[in-house]
């Protein structure tokens, strides 16, 4: 007997940006203070509306998944966790407080951004320390609530659970847990929870996406601890505990134990909890959410699968529901807009709106209701296969070791030694070059058809000789050709691939007020022609200095696109791997000397289980080394590492085989080298330049980072180049620092010649 009210079918959460990314025009005026906060107010009420009555027919309605810029900050700041530095602010609105706190102000820096687990999404993160005195402050999610129920609607508040809360967030104390604060931060909670209650709530979501990786016993113990706790109190709604980004695994029997009264487990990611749901008593009384619906991809969701899925679960559980395996924030709104799309692709898609409608008849199916000819309409676009390329197939089937391999590090060095002759310490940047507003209206001008091809080529050539002309100039060793082709890494490469699909309206958020268009790969993937060899070469017929080409890695183009479902994701890697080995080819062939294939997103695919973490390192190297695996021993095969902390994939970057790795360094003051100068035993650019600051970096600062970088890995293997691409930074900011920089390099050098 479940005596809890009944919860329905459901979604995770919604997306909040807006068919037409209102939110961040919204946001974005009122930081110019073109518009005032009443008024960005009033947008976010229509936001709201809007995301509620898309959700009409579900069981339950999420709310509180608005948010003005991010989840885990809007959590930060309804338990009064604001850093002693922001406090100043907290007098005024706390809208103006939020915002300080996501983007800084002078001389206070932001709280510190970083990726949601495997997602390209980015929260901020909170910071705490022994000195951090929770209580109940910002109260959106309850006022979220009754905005909702006064337009008739009884939402489900959605909130960040306090473990996961806790496991996220950052100590500003060394030695420091943060998750010594669960028994301060639970009354917060609760009062919360109680007020919701008041106001009529009668279920409400807890977020713990943490137990989607390892997990220690004391983080087991919290867990239990936290859910006891907020189980045992007597004026609450019904708790729903939602994982998501994978199985709970061994949380479940966790869970179980605890008086939550329901549970989402993510059934996309596998059935694993599914056969441990079988064997736990204490899930017989409470509801079991299915998440079989994948929320983070574009995918039409196969009817039969999932109701077997769920079906599964029939008997462990209370009561069983259909959900979506996570929120909807990570795909965009509507598959119907995307008009210009090939019918037989636009027609396997599944955006939010579609995905709702799906969790509506899954439910309905699951509930005994007779669906028969919606679910057959729903199988047969599910089933629909992507397209094959059976040559593809066929090359891939043929390669064998030696495809993926190149003779040994030392030997390659020498052979490049003699064939670049580049002094010690070579000076170079990451890729790319201011992209000014001239550029970008030329390409946008190119696009609208205002321009023709000849005329687009002339203007980027010109650019192009531009800023080699400068690097020379500057005295750069190693120069590149400055990618202003390129609106975005992942994108220019997906246009240009057989297999990749953009959307026009497929917007999703990444930060803040920041939006992405992550293009689809649907299809076996090739290269019908050469992308970037007409760029590069003209690059170098302008000068006598060795040019690199520049090329997005495969595990990168993965990361930052939709993929395809219906094979493993490595397979997919291989194809993209394949395409881009012609490329490299052809680039090598046209006496490019130098190919940098950038894989920033290496670290955001690594699993977040580590029983995954092998087999996911050695798909991605491998695809790497399919693409440079073909190489003269005198080619010179560079990668770029951003973004992340490099710590957990020092094995995986070793095994890329790259004969110089740059990663972004600046900001940790070549910490990084600690654990890169040992465990990848080839040339290494640690980054001197921080690009996300307007600062100019002078001489001796770089000269200090350099001799770091030199009492850590010495001269032999050690680069010079900024942290980054240079595309959103100011050119005269650049000159001058590139300049500082070339300028280091010479004094390091002679200081340790001489
Ligand atoms: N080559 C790219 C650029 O310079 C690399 C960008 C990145 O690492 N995110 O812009
Ligand atoms: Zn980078």
């Amino acid at each position: 007997m479940t005596e809890h009210p009944r919860l329905g079918s459901t979604v995770l959460g919604y997306p909040r940006i807006g068919p037409d990314r209102e939110l961040k025009r919204a946001v974005e005026r009122y930081w110019r203070r073109e518009s005032s906060a009443d008024e960005l107010r009033a947008t976010a009420v229509e936001l709201r509306r809007a995301a509620r009555a898309e959700m009409t027919g579900l069981g339950s309605v999420p709310g509180n998944t608005f948010s003005f810029y991010d989840q885990m900050l809007d959590a930060a700041l309804a338990v009064g966790a604001v850093p002693p530095r922001f406090a100043e602010f907290a007098a005024g609105d706390p809208l103006d407080l939020m915002f300080t706190m996501a983007r800084g102000a002078e001389g206070v820096p932001a709280l510190e951004m970083t990726k949601w687990f495997d997602t390209n999404y980015h929260y901020l993160v909170p910071e705490l320390s022994p000195d951090t005195r929770f209580r109940a402050w910002l109260r959106t999610a309850l006022d979220d609530f009754r905005e909702a129920l006064a337009d008739g609607v009884v939402t489900r508040p959605v909130l960040i659970g306090p473990v996961t809360f806790l496991l996220l967030s950052k100590s500003t104390v060394p030695g420091f847990a943060p998750l010594d604060l669960l028994d301060d931060l639970l009354p917060v909670y609760a009062q919360l929870l109680g007020e919701l209650a008041e106001a009529g709530a009668e279920w409400v979501q807890l977020d713990e996406p943490a137990f989607a990786a390892d997990r220690t016993p004391a983080e087991f113990d919290a867990l239990h601890r936290a859910y006891a706790h907020l189980g045992g109190l007597s004026v609450r709604p019904a708790l729903l505990v939602a994982g998501y980004f994978g199985a709970f695994g061994p949380a479940l029997p966790v869970l179980a134990s605890t008086p939550v009264e329901g549970v989402a487990l993510d059934l996309v990611a596998g059935t694993d909890d599914v056969a441990a749901a079988a064997g736990l008593t204490g899930l017989r009384d409470k509801t079991l959410l299915a998440g079989v619906v994948e929320g983070r991809n574009v995918w039409r969701t196969d009817p039969d699968t999932a109701l077997s899925r769920a079906a599964m679960l029939l008997g462990s559980a209370g009561r069983v529901e259909i959900a979506t395996s996570c929120s909807l924030l990570h795909v965009p709104y509507d598959a119907a807009r995307e008009t210009a799309l090939p019918d037989e692709l636009q027609e396997r898609l599944a955006f939010a709106r579609e995905k709702v409608a799906e969790v509506i008849l899954l439910g309905r199916a699951l509930a005994g209701e007779d669906v028969a000819g919606e679910l057959a309409a729903a199988r047969a676009v599910a089933g629909r296969p992507a397209r094959r390329d059976d040559r593809v197939r066929a090359r891939l089937d043929a390669l064998g070791p030696d495809h993926y391999r190149r003779p040994a590090g030392d030997v390659r060095a020498k052979a490049q030694q003699v064939a670049l002759t580049l002094p010690p310490v070579p000076t170079t940047t990451i890729g790319s070059f201011p992209q000014t507003g001239a550029i970008r209206s030329d390409r946008a001008a190119f696009r609208a058809g205002r321009i023709d091809a000849a005329e687009y080529e002339r203007r980027m050539r010109a650019e192009i000789a531009r800023v080699v002309r400068l690097q020379e100039e500057i005295g750069l060793d190693v120069l590149v050709h400055g990618e202003p082709e390129r609106n975005d890494m992942v994108q220019y490469f997906a246009e240009h691939l057989d297999g990749f699909a953009t959307t026009e309206h497929g917007w999703v958020q990444s930060y803040g007020s920041r939006c992405v268009r992550p293009p689809i790969l649907h299809s076996d993937v090739s290269r019908p022609e050469p992308i970037t060899v007409g760029w590069s070469t003209y690059a170098q017929s302008l000068t006598d200095r060795p040019m690199k080409a520049m090329l997005t890695g495969p595990v990168t183009i993965l990361a930052w696109s939709f993929v395809r479902d219906d094979q493993p994701l490595s397979d997919t890697a291989r194809q993209v791997g394949l395409a881009l080995r012609d490329e490299v080819r052809d680039l090598e062939a046209a006496g490019l000397p130098i190919i940098q294939v950038d894989e920033p997103a290496l670290r955001e695919l690594l699993p977040l289980r580590a029983a995954a973490q092998p087999a996911y390192s050695a798909w991605a190297t491998d695809a790497f080394r399919l693409v440079t695996g073909g190489v003269a021993d005198t080619t010179q095969v560079h990668t770029h590492l951003c973004y992340s902390e490099f710590g957990d994939v020092v094995g995986a970057i070793d095994a890329l085989d790259a004969d110089v790795t740059t990663v972004e360094a600046a900001r940790s003051r070549m910490e990084v080298l600690d654990v890169l100068g040992a465990g990848v035993p080839r040339g290494l650019g640690p980054g001197v330049y921080d690009v996300h600051s307007p600062e100019v970096a002078d001489e001796a600062q770089i000269g200090a980072l350099l001799r770091a970088a030199l009492d850590r890995i010495g001269p032999d293997r050690l680069w010079a180049n900024p942290d980054c691409g240079l595309k959103t930074r100011g050119e005269p900011e650049v000159v001058a620092t590139l300049r500082n920089l070339v300028a280091a390099a010479a004094g390091v050098r002679s200081g340790s010649s001489g």
